[in-house]
């Protein structure tokens, strides 16, 4: 990918164009500023200086970016197996009687809430969550103490998901 930038920017200043697909940006943290490469499909013209800074920090290499930048791909991994958690259950609910489809969207009215939670945990707007789901089904989300993020679920015994 990084030797691909470096051919299409050769490329550009060979053919004299003005280099869009490069610009700069301060790392929010450690306040290095640095040229960015933008993603795909970044309209340059549209973007705002803090989101260049937004996507300097995610590219910075200092500890506390990095830090972030595995707590976000944490989040993301965790997002993502609740919401396949919950679209086999509904996926599980045959029918379009009233109340399938009544309870497939409860289902996913859950998965909307849990993933709410992931996101407030992930986030530090609270510090860990448990939640009861059902009488007798109940999940937890929080980070342990060498920084896993766990996510529990206790139906009939429990189970562990660790990001
Ligand atoms: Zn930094």
């Amino acid at each position: 990918m990084r030797n691909m930038n470096k051919i299409k920017d050769a490329e550009e200043l060979i053919m004299g164009k003005q280099k869009k697909n490069k610009t700069t940006g301060t790392c929010k943290h450690c306040g290095q500023q640095m040229i960015i490469h933008l993603p795909d499909g970044w309209d340059p013209e549209n973007k705002t200086q803090d989101e260049y800074d937004q996507l300097a920090t995610e590219q910075c290499e200092c500890a506390q970016a990095m830090k972030e930048a595995e707590n976000a791909k944490k989040k993301a991994a965790a997002i993502k197996r609740m919401t396949e958690y919950y679209d086999k259950i509904i996926a599980g609910i045959k029918g379009q009687d009233p109340e399938a489809v009544k309870e497939r969207l409860l289902f996913d009215r859950r998965c909307t809430f849990m993933i709410g939670a992931i996101q407030g945990v992930t986030d530090n707007v609270v510090s860990a969550a448990a939640i009861q789901i059902s009488k007798s089904e109940m999940m937890s989300i929080g980070y342990k103490a060498n920084g896993d993020l766990q996510i529990k679920r206790v139906y009939k015994g429990s189970e562990e998901w660790l990001f």
